[in-house]
């Protein structure tokens, strides 16, 4: 076990992570960015490093945006990113469908980052925001039709989820033995302001997982699809990546489970008494207060 308190890296230490890391897998929110602010130094750290010859790499469980949409997001920001470097859990959802030449339809609950992913796949789909309205009577005989050719049940952040969408949802699956049920990430909590933590896709994924009794293929951090996918894209060996993030229970874990070095940063959901709580298994390889801590070796990193 990892001594307790885990230190904050060294300028030693950032040193020998710069050298032996080729491509550095940035999680967005908590990281890049909080909400709609970017984190103060992170345009110079992405600077220097790509100025070091490394690669960059952004990777976000938020499926409510396209790549797209997060390209316009970091432009926005003033983030020079190129498409090929943004991997979105929407994105990871239309991946993994392709990956299984699937070929019916896929019912969406989420948003419509999800939509646009498929439809750049030339997946059929239905839901999503097109149901936001939807309602039902329960008035005595009431019954809902569904559509047979449904054979994926997609399931993402949705503000706009009802009891519709749920019960539309519960019968492809429930109709269906062989419907697949797939979740964009499953984050109990998320941050969509800085002033309290509200409830996450976990609650979306449960209410349909609760629905059906099936647990679902999740295709964002940490699943291995996600992981697999991204390695043969950048074509690298674990050894040569490190993922940095703030969650433990997605970024750090999905890191670990791949072989990938990596490091916390405390810019986001995680703390340190969280981090040296006696409950927590996850040991991140470097501790970092935030990215931009990374400049303090950018003197020493130029020279070696
Ligand atoms: N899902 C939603 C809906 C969010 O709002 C966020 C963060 O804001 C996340 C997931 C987590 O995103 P990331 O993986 O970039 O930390
Ligand atoms: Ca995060």
């Amino acid at each position: 076990a990892a001594a307790r308190p885990i230190a904050r890296a060294t300028d030693q230490q950032k040193l020998e992570l710069l050298k032996r890391v080729e491509c550095f897998i940035f999680d967005c929110d908590g990281v890049i960015w909080l909400g709609d602010k970017v984190i103060d130094g992170v345009p110079e750290t992405l600077d220097m490093l790509r100025g070091m010859g490394k690669r960059v790499f952004f990777v976000t469980n938020n499926s409510t945006k396209s790549r797209a949409g997060y390209m316009a997001k970091f432009q926005s920001l003033g983030l020079n990113v190129q498409a090929e470097e943004i991997y979105s859990s929407s994105y990871a959802a239309a991946a993994y469908l392709e990956s299984i030449n699937f070929d019916k339809k896929v019912y969406v609950v989420g948003e419509a980052g999800i939509l646009e992913e498929l439809q750049l796949k030339g997946i059929h789909h239905l839901g999503g925001p097109a149901d936001a309205d939807k309602r039902v009577t329960l008035r005595s005989g009431e019954f809902m039709e569904h559509d047979a050719e449904v054979g994926a049940v997609v399931v993402g952040f949705d503000r706009h989820i009802n009891y519709y969408k749920i019960q539309y949802a519960t019968l492809c699956i429930r109709e269906n033995p062989g419907c697949l049920f797939i979740a964009t990430n499953r984050d109990a909590v998320t941050h969509l302001t800085d002033a309290q933590e509200w409830a996450g896709n976990g609650s979306m994924v449960g209410a349909i997982a609760g629905s059906t009794k099936r647990e679902p293929t999740v295709v964002g951090k940490p699943s291995d699809f996600m992981l697999r996918n991204i390695c043969a894209r950048l074509g690298l060996r674990p050894q040569q990546i490190c993922m940095v993030g703030d969650r433990l229970d997605t970024d750090i874990m999905f890191g670990k489970n791949g072989g990938l070095n990596t490091a916390l940063v405390l810019s986001g959901v995680t703390t340190e008494e969280v981090l040296n709580s006696p409950g927590n298994t996850v040991v991140p390889d470097l501790v970092l207060p935030k990215l931009p801590d990374l400049l303090s070796v950018r003197e020493a990193a130029v020279v070696a």
